[in-house]
């Protein structure tokens, strides 16, 4: 017999793996995968295999049609899912590999479950929210029970409990834990214990009611991770313990960090996070081994030198766009003992007022990637700024499309040359629309998109960057380096450094006479992690430091 709102789907997993649920209470944007991103640092430098997923309900398929300004960067998966910023976290901050089934959105859900309705799957029934909707979940959820490889899955909802289109999800987790049992799984809810100024105080009651918000619908939280301006007194953490119905050493202070994000772990660990969870789990590890971790959070924080670089791109007053840009050369930095300071300017003041006013006296240029024509002609003014002083370049996907049409137009003299992305009637298409994008209507999931691989020429800076001829990287585009144009450009000075193993398709361009200009249509930094920066950032943060000295 079935209980009414209570179906198993499939069969629970043979293996004790435990499970770790992440919600986020009062508003949003405290970081919610962060902290997952340090829970699943600490248990897997404690040997546990982790795996980390995000559930997002939101009803687009994937964040790849969505605009920076609603959701900040894409995250580009190797298997090519466009996915949510915090999964770039999760692969900074542990060993995962993640692919499409580590994002799962309401769009993909509702996506699922219409088209088994509309093949007959359910038959004669009324397909609903719960059970339909909530099995879809908890199948997504289930996924990494089958694999042998994981003893723990840390899945992290988004949005902020009270929110209509998270009930579903919540729903699935209660059903869940029920069908899996309390011991092997556990809620972390992160929340906000705003301080007062008025009042000279914290305030824990927004946490008591949006916890009471979530033991409404059946859930009780093991674990509070309380963000805070300022450090929680015992008198607040009694408080948020007995209220809230959690252990008083699971209420986890976790005040703004000073320096840099790769200090959360520590400072969780020291908080005595990861022990309570091994206890509650009943996982028996050794203490998790951070002395590399520590190395590279000191050096992030205490530099020898400190080097400026500018970022020229059209987001750049929105602090999630270009994350993993900005953690690559965190990473980079640290490795040569370098402080980054970034001169974000924003291409359509550039193009009204210059390069030499913002990018004098810079180490090195930045361009990221970027889609229409909004700042294009800024950029295309750093890239000549870069050429003609010198300065160092890293052009990233777009950032590699400007430097093509600078070079075409100010070195070549093809006059107006541009990307028919942005001028369709151009005379120099130099950079065109990739051929298996011709008949594309569909935007979502449609451009060339994952790893590929790239193989670099012998003597060319790329090959001395990489130190070695195949490369895998990430892609996200539907434009290309027209190959037409490519003998007479590098007559010039251009170089094609790098192209598809077919020799059709520009991977890495670069310039003849000039100390260190490289780019690259595809997105090195998603592959970027704290200690083994990725090389194009890491052989751009030495030529800046060259440059600067
Ligand atoms: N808009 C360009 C293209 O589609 C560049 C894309 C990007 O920078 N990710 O090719």
């Amino acid at each position: 017999m079935k209980l009414p709102g209570f179906s198993i789907t499939s069969p629970l997993p043979s293996t004790q793996m435990k499970y770790i649920f992440v919600t986020g209470g009062v508003v949003s944007s405290l970081g919610k995968g962060l902290a997952a991103a340090s829970l699943g640092t600490l248990l897997e430098r404690r040997g546990l295999k982790v795996a980390l997923q995000k559930l997002d309900p939101y009803l687009n398929v994937d964040p790849g049609t969505m605009n920076p300004f609603q959701h900040g960067e894409v995250y580009v998966l190797a298997d090519g899912a466009e996915t949510d910023l915090d999964l770039g976290h999760y692969e900074r901050f542990t060993q995962c590999v993640l692919a499409r089934p580590n994002n799962v959105t309401s769009g993909q859900v509702y996506e699922t479950v219409l088209s088994k309705e509309r093949r007959g799957d359910y038959l004669g029934k009324t397909v609903q929210v719960i059970p339909h909707i909530t099995d879809e979940i908890k199948t997504c959820i289930r996924r990494f029970g089958l694999s042998s490889e994981v003893d723990v899955l840390i899945t992290e909802i988004g949005g902020t409990t009270g929110d209509i289109e998270g009930l579903p999800f919540l729903e699935a987790i209660r059903q869940f834990i029920l069908e899996v049992g309390g011991g092997n799984a556990m809620i972390m809810h992160v929340t906000l214990i705003p301080f007062i100024k008025a009042a000279g105080e914290l305030k824990t009651k927004p946490t008591q009611q949006s916890v009471a918000k979530l033991r409404e619908i059946g859930l009780q939280p093991q674990v509070l991770i309380c963000r805070s301006e300022m450090p929680i007194d015992e008198e607040a953490r009694q408080k948020l313990s007995l209220y809230c119905n959690i252990p008083r050493e699971a209420v986890i202070e976790a005040c703004d960090v000073e320096h840099t994000i790769y200090e959360f772990p520590l400072h969780l660990q020291s908080e005595g996070l990861d022990s309570f969870v091994c206890k509650v789990l009943g996982f028996q590890t050794p203490e998790p081994a951070m002395a590399d971790w520590r190395k590279f959070v000191q050096r992030v924080i205490n530099p020898k030198k400190r080097v400026r670089v500018a970022i020229v791109g059209k987001y750049i007053e929105l602090q999630d766009a270009y994350k993993s840009i900005y953690e690559s050369l965190t990473h980079a930095g640290a490795s040569h003992d370098c402080g980054i300071d970034l001169v974000l300017v924003d291409a359509e003041n550039m193009e009204r007022e210059g390069a030499e006013k913002y990018l004098q006296g810079v180490a090195g240029i930045l361009i990221p990637g970027g889609f229409g024509d909004r700042g294009v002609e800024g950029k295309i003014l750093a890239a000549k700024y870069s050429r003609e002083s010198r300065t160092p370049y890293l052009g990233l996907c777009l950032g590699m499309q400007i430097a093509t049409i600078e070079f075409a137009r100010n070195v070549c003299g093809f006059e107006n040359a541009n990307s028919t992305e942005f001028d369709p009637a151009t005379a120099y298409p130099v950079i065109a629309i990739l051929e298996a994008q011709l008949n594309v209507t569909h935007k979502g999931a449609s451009m060339r998109l994952g790893t590929c691989p790239s193989v670099i020429q012998k003597n060319t800076l790329a090959h001395q960057v990489y130190g070695r001829t195949e490369i895998q990287e990430r892609h996200r585009h539907r434009y290309e380096f027209n190959m037409r144009y490519r003998e007479e450009m590098e007559k010039r000075g251009f170089i094609v450094s790098a192209t598809s193993p077919e020799g059709t398709l520009a991977e890495l361009i670069e310039l003849q006479n000039h100390p260190w200009f490289l780019a690259c249509q595809f997105h090195p930094e998603f592959q970027s992690k704290p200690n083994a920066p990725h090389p194009l950032f890491r052989g751009f943060i030495s030529a800046c430091l060259a440059h600067q000295d």
